[in-house]
């Protein structure tokens, strides 16, 4: 049996997709689990497991982050990735410094690498400093995220106080240079005190550059851009196949709903497109609080439409802040992940089986209520963002989408190239 040559460890659901496409892209067979799965897997070359650990306390994060590790260790991965998001969503108490740490002492390892950038959706890294687009981090919509607002773009600044070890940085001028000159940075760093560098990117080649440069390190963290230099290493050392195809779901008949919890400036761009043309239904999260049954009305209202209809709590940032500022942004967020989540499993039940489902968070709680154990990944409908089918007994066909992913039609895009 071959056994998988990568084992990633994903803070968000969403997130472990993006990373898994990114493999699947460089011909890596990519199987993405709900946790961590009481089965071995078979036929994969990476496997993605995706936990929820973004938002949660730090010691629970580290607890199960060190779980999913040991489990991709007994099924025989060589290498291991920590994702996190493009735009490094944590605070001052984590959870990326905490989870590296952790995952550093338990491989033995005395150094790892941060490097969030993916330059093909506008995330760069320049002298440390990271930028979503033009603007830089902090004066990006990501200043507003309800769970993670990041109010500094110096990753190094960013990091150190998560982290019990010294925050270095290997700048773009080593970067253009080349591999080696990567690797001896990294060496200089080792020998230093420094055991977690932030890694400068700006464009793809250089992300191919990092990731030959890091084809020997036991643990890489990042988003999922420095996934793109990872299949060649291992096809230059024999382990992979030149080529294979991502899997194609079999087409199958069946109901469509599109769900978003997603507050991002990209989701709120995108539904408006959709309303402009199709029908929507948005969610209340004071309503939730009041306890008024918004979940039956909204299933009811679903099943009265021919047609894929989307459900959204989704808001603008001062709309957020005020439900925010009534409920607090954790219970807030909670309730409504909660009502995304009822409404898929009743539309479930219902006969639905295709789901495209808006935001990181709000994603991580559908597939559960969804009771969804694993995705193979297939085909992208935009960079991140692939269509994917479930390995359970009775296939559903999932799209999630991190916040910030997509272009402006993206819930249409979806719906058009669901097989
Ligand atoms: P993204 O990927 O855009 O960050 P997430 O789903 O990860 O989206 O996070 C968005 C969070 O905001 C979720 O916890 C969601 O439940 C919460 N949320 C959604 N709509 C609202 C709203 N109207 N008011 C407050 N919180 C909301």
């Amino acid at each position: 049996m071959s056994r998988p040559l990568l084992g990633c460890i994903a803070d968000d659901f969403t997130g472990g997709t993006d990373l898994a496409s990114m493999l699947v892209k460089g011909g890596m067979r990519t199987i993405q689990t709900i946790g961590i799965p009481q089965r071995r897997l078979t036929g994969t070359d990476a496997i993605v497991v995706a936990l929820k650990t973004r938002t949660m306390p730090a010691a629970q994060a580290v607890r199960e982050s060190l779980d999913a590790l040991r489990w991709l260790r007994q099924e025989g991965c060589r290498q291991f990735y920590f994702k996190y998001c493009s735009t490094f969503d944590s605070t001052p108490r984590g959870n990326i410094g905490p989870v590296l740490d952790a995952l550093m002492r338990e491989l033995d390892t005395r150094f790892t690498i941060a490097c969030p950038a993916l330059p093909e959706n506008g995330r760069t890294v320049y002298k440390g400093h990271l930028f979503v687009g033009d603007e830089l981090l902090s004066e990006s919509g990501m200043r507003n995220h309800p769970l993670t607002p990041m109010t500094d773009a110096n990753l190094v600044r960013l990091l150190a106080p998560q982290t019990a070890h010294r925050v270095a940085l290997v700048d773009h001028g080593v970067v253009a240079k080349g591999h080696e000159a990567i690797r001896a940075a990294f060496d200089r760093c080792r020998q230093g005190d420094a055991r977690i560098a932030i890694v400068d990117a700006i464009d793809n080649d250089d992300l191919h550059r990092i990731g030959a440069a890091a084809a020997d390190m036991p643990l890489l963290s990042g988003g999922s851009g420095l996934a793109l230099g990872l299949p060649e290493n291992f096809r230059r050392a024999g382990l992979l196949a030149a080529s294979t195809r991502a899997a194609r779901p079999r087409a199958r008949p069946g109901r469509m709903v599109l769900l978003s919890g997603s507050c991002s400036v990209a989701t709120n761009v995108q539904l408006e497109r959709w309303l402009r043309h199709r029908p929507g239904l948005k969610i209340d999260p004071l309503a939730l609080h009041r306890g008024e049954d918004v979940v039956a009305g909204a299933v009811a209202w679903v099943l009265g439409h021919d047609e894929p209809v989307l459900v959204y709590a989704s808001a603008r940032p001062d709309e957020v802040a005020r439900v925010q500022a009534e409920l607090g942004a954790g219970p807030a967020g909670l309730l409504v992940e909660a009502a995304l989540s009822s409404i898929a499993a009743r539309l479930r039940q219902a006969g639905f089986d295709k789901f495209v489902v808006a935001g990181g968070e709000t994603s991580g709680a559908v597939v559960k209520a969804l009771e969804v154990t694993g995705l193979r990944i297939g085909e992208p409908i935009t960079p991140g963002v692939p269509w994917t089918q479930s390995i359970d007994a009775a296939p559903l066909s999932l799209a999630l989408k991190s916040g910030n992913f997509g272009t402006a039609d993206f819930f249409a895009e979806a719906m058009r190239q669901c097989p």
